[in-house]
């Protein structure tokens, strides 16, 4: 085995800011807050994005979320409006769904926090007053749904004649939940000399013909086209747990607790995050370490030596401060977050797997970034399998076999003599069965016993016999107490959301997927198009819950749409689809 501990080429400095995002041309204030958040290297899409806007050129490019691509038009976008003082707004970005638009802009704002720059975000069923009070005062960067924005600049309360750098952002879904004709009328009203960005996670030509109706001359982005060369990779057993992202730390510990590693390295994206897992893993018990960027070499190499010497059994670790060093394969990978790329997450994976032997890797998956993991599987031919994150119940039940298991494995060793002994003179007082339970709790108690931490919520798979099975495990009373409806409802010309009753000639039919499968109004109406191929004019309401999610079709379609789309994927799985029925669905 090498023994060197040679160092990264590409490492922060303790006191200097990121190389790779200060070649990338930023300034040193943007530096500074990617810095604060732990940032140590930009993501692909970042790498291939930020100069040519830094440049102003526009940019056309194919990135799904999780692939960094927000901080990839955001920060040269904020750049370009700090070195220029110009009217407001300054810049608009367009985002297909309200939760997008609040994701976006606070991801401005951290990333803005230096260069003072005011950031408003709107959307539909957000109430009108404070929206328009915060743009009669003022704002540099507004993000909005189209439909809001058009509600606005038709009340010239948003007048975008001064604008000068334009992103839409998820432009599939925004055609998809049948935005195209807002967009184009939006896009009207901004000046022919703007810079425009435009992100989507696919390129069909629907996108293509507003990039060539609206770009000019785009630098092209398309990020790992090519298959990942897989090289020598160990054959690893790659499992992804679907989890809110709240949860995220919940499930870290139970999947911990249920895989019980000798050695098992813990990826983060950013120095914080690494941190901060730690911090909540040693406070549970764990022995963990961080390893990241912002730490002296010294201390690095202090941390390495204590891995390899089995004083930790955790290494918690960013990608950066990982790359190249000689880091003992290990029985456990865990992506506390989904990687950027596949290049990334093949070389994390690689790190477990002995020879002969398989390793496993698990990911802690958000359920907005599937469909990252999938475009991962498919580049490395990966076959990542996606299961409920284990319940406290299956821990119980593998601690148990633990302490079986042990006490086994004692009884074939033979140095059991003065053991013996003692059991035989206890026997002659109590029973001997008695005896050996209270010697396997004793055991059972030393794997930690019945202390277990509180089911993580589920998020469903999309496959029915996972789904069940979760759904049995958690069908309390309060899990099956009716969630609140979303109002997604982003489709301006479609009505009020969440009427009671459909509107006259059209039906609500019930699918059963929704929030806690990431599910987005976009996801529904690509089914419907393409699957049950009903054209998405005429689609009404749509309503997103946690478990599932109603749409107004009409009602001669309906056992059109039950029949195409109960066949039929969507975001890749198959899921109920019938007749919505008020009393039976959420009474
Ligand atoms: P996005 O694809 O923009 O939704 O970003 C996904 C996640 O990656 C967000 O949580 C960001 O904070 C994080 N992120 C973006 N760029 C980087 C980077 N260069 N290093 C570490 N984390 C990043």
């Amino acid at each position: 085995m090498k023994r060197e501990t040679s160092r990264p080429s590409v490492i922060p400095s303790v006191h200097g800011f990121s190389p790779g995002f200060a070649a990338l041309g930023l300034e040193a204030r943007l530096l500074a807050t990617l810095d604060q958040l732990g940032y140590e290297e930009p993501t692909p899409i970042q790498r291939a994005a930020i100069p040519p806007l830094l440049a102003g050129k526009d940019v056309l490019g194919q990135a799904a979320t999780g692939t960094g691509k927000t901080a990839a038009f955001a920060l040269p976008l904020l750049q370009r409006l700090a070195q220029g003082a110009t009217a407001r707004p300054a810049a608009l970005i367009l985002v297909p769904t309200r939760e997008l638009a609040v994701q976006v802009g606070d991801a401005v704002k951290r990333y803005g926090k230096e260069l003072r720059v005011n950031v408003l975000t709107v959307y539909g069923g957000q109430a009108m007053g404070p929206q328009l009070h915060a743009l009669r005062h003022g704002v540099d960067v507004v993000v909005a749904t189209p439909g809001r924005a058009l509600d606005h600049i038709r009340r010239q309360s948003l007048k975008l004649t001064q604008v000068r750098v334009v992103v839409l952002d998820e432009a599939d879904e925004m055609l998809d939940m049948g935005f195209a004709d807002d967009l184009d009328a939006i896009l009207e009203q901004t000046p022919a000399t703007k810079q425009t960005a435009l992100f989507s996670a696919t390129m069909p030509s629907r996108i293509k013909s507003i990039a060539q109706r609206h770009l000019t001359h785009p630098v092209e982005i398309t990020i790992a086209k090519e298959p990942v060369k897989v090289g020598t990779t160990p054959r690893v057993q790659q499992t992804a747990y679907l989890v809110a992202r709240p949860y995220r730390g919940a499930a870290l510990v139970r999947v911990l607790d249920m895989a019980g590693p000798t050695s098992a390295l813990v990826f983060c994206r950013t120095r914080v995050e690494v941190d901060d897992v730690t911090a909540m893993l040693n406070g549970r018990g764990y022995r963990a370490e961080a390893l990241h960027g912002g730490m002296s070499q010294p201390h690095r190499d202090r941390v390495l030596q204590a891995f390899r010497a089995g004083q930790t059994n955790l290494l918690v670790a960013t990608d950066v401060a990982a790359r190249g060093l000689d880091i003992p394969r290990v029985s456990h990978v865990i992506n506390f977050d989904l990687p950027s790329s596949a290049e990334i997450y093949i070389h994390r994976i690689g790190r477990t797997g002995r020879a002969g032997r398989e390793g496993t890797a698990i990911t802690i998956l958000d359920p907005r970034e599937e469909r990252l993991l999938r475009s991962i599987e498919r580049l490395t031919t990966a076959n990542v399998t996606v299961a409920p994150v284990p319940s406290a119940a299956d821990l119980l039940a593998v601690r148990f076999e633990r302490a079986k298991a042990a006490v086994l494995e004692a009884m074939r060793e033979h140095d059991l003599g003065r053991f013996r002994s003692t059991v035989q003179a206890m026997a002659s007082s109590s029973d001997p069965v008695t005896i050996a339970a209270a010697a396997l709790k004793l055991v059972f108690q030393a794997q930690g016993g019945d202390r277990v931490e509180p089911d993580v919520p589920p998020v469903p798979t999309g496959r029915p016999e996972l789904d069940r099975a979760m759904s049995r495990r958690t069908d309390r009373p309060e899990t099956r107490q009716r969630s609140e409806p979303s109002r997604l409802n982003e489709r301006p010309a479609m009505g009020r959301p969440n009427r009671e009753r459909p509107k006259e000639g059209m039906a609500r039919i019930y699918v059963g997927t929704g929030h806690q499968a990431g599910i987005r109004p976009g996801d529904l109406v690509g089914a419907l198009t393409n699957e049950a191929k009903v054209h998405s004019k005429v689609l009404g309401d749509i309503e997103i819950f946690d478990r599932f999610s109603l749409v107004e079709v009409p009602a001669a379609m309906v056992p059109k749409i039950i029949d195409r789309l109960g066949r039929g994927r969507i975001k890749g799985h198959r899921v109920p689809v019938r007749l919505f029925r008020e009393e039976r669905d959420v009474g």
